[in-house]
């Protein structure tokens, strides 16, 4: 199949080379898919999208007119697209749902370890050879409570790592993971989880039903000094209240790899460009906040199960078996 890749990094190209068994030809775009971009597109026969790819319905409308028939999204989730006009207008919607729940869960761990032992400020203080250790006092997981809100793929690896650092294990979820209940989870409701967790983290899609999962009211029922991480979506986090609960010290630390207005913001040097988005820098502001641009996936054994498993999706379709729909 012919297929034009959108939002492509040049460290997917080897990739896409390497594990291409089944010749289909790639057109590689670094721009992302939008309402502009869609006007240039040229003829094939699928469209390869990321998450900062908008698949919404005025483009796939315009997917539509073109004869596009199969949109392979290189991503677990699938928020970015109108799935409901996908599937009223015929489009073919596939993702990578399984590609490294380790990369995920691993990077949230160290966004956690290096929140509670404060790394951040450790390195930037050696580098200007300040050793003092005023301000550096950190704090064990050991015994902690930690509260897992989602316990599928991701959040259930997560589970297993914690588990070692004996600390007690809480989650929320809407079903049970039998492999965490093994690890000596406890499910218990999300008001029980905010009201007793130490450390937070978010492992949920965010759906109708979950954007906004913390809000004023949630981050209010939090102990004092919590910490939060989200490697979910941004918008599982009112980021207004979130601003508010770190300027009242109800967050002790928080940990973001995902943000909810990340998408004209992340997957670009911005470096020379004013940053007008206030919500952002009011977070970078403070020295408590760990913020990174949406690379908790990003491991080479990742990347290698994104791009195959994608080409493999590919290939089903054009094959008359879809693997992987959305
Ligand atoms: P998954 O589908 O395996 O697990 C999600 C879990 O959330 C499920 O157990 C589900 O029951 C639960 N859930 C759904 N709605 C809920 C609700 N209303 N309340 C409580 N729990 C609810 O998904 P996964 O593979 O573990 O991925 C989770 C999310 O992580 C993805 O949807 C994606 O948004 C995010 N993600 C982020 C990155 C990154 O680089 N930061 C990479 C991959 C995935």
């Amino acid at each position: 199949m012919h297929v034009i890749s959108y939002s492509v990094s040049s460290y997917e190209i080897p990739y896409f080379q390497s594990e291409n068994r089944f010749n289909h030809t790639f057109e590689f775009i670094e721009e992302s898919l939008n309402a502009r971009s869609i006007e240039k597109i040229k003829k094939a026969d699928a469209i390869c999208c990321f998450v900062t790819d908008t698949l919404d319905c005025f483009v796939l409308e315009r997917l539509k007119q073109r004869n596009i028939k199969l949109i392979a999204l290189r991503s677990a989730g699938f928020d970015h697209v109108d799935v409901k006009s996908a599937h009223e207008l015929g489009l073919t919607v596939v993702r990578v749902p399984d590609y490294s729940p380790q990369a995920v869960a691993e990077f949230a761990v160290a966004l956690m370890l290096a929140l509670t032992r404060k790394i951040m400020r450790a390195h930037t203080r050696i580098r200007q050879y300040n050793f003092s250790l005023e301000g550096q006092v950190g704090m064990n997981i050991y015994g902690k409570t930690i509260g897992i809100i989602g316990t599928g793929r991701i959040g259930s690896v997560f589970a297993r790592i914690l588990a070692g650092f004996d600390c007690t294990l809480l989650a929320y979820d809407l079903i049970e993971n039998d492999a965490c209940k093994a690890l000596g989870v406890t499910y218990v409701t999300k008001e029980v989880l905010l009201q007793t967790s130490d450390i937070i983290s978010l492992h949920c899609p965010l759906t109708a039903q979950t954007q906004y999962i913390i809000n004023e009211k949630e981050l209010s029922m939090m102990k004092e000094g919590v910490i939060l991480i989200n490697t979910g979506r941004g918008a599982l986090i009112n980021t207004q209240a979130l601003i508010h609960a770190l300027i009242n010290k109800k967050i002790g630390a928080l940990g973001l790899d995902v943000y909810e207005h990340e998408n004209n913001l992340f997957f670009a040097d911005r470096s020379d460009d004013i940053i007008l988005d206030e919500q952002f820098v009011r977070l970078q502001s403070f020295s408590n906040v760990l913020l990174t641009g949406h690379q908790a996936f990003l491991t080479k054994e990742a990347i290698q199960n994104i791009i195959s498993t994608t080409l493999e999706n590919i290939s089903f379709f054009e094959k008359g078996i879809v693997k992987n729909f959305v």
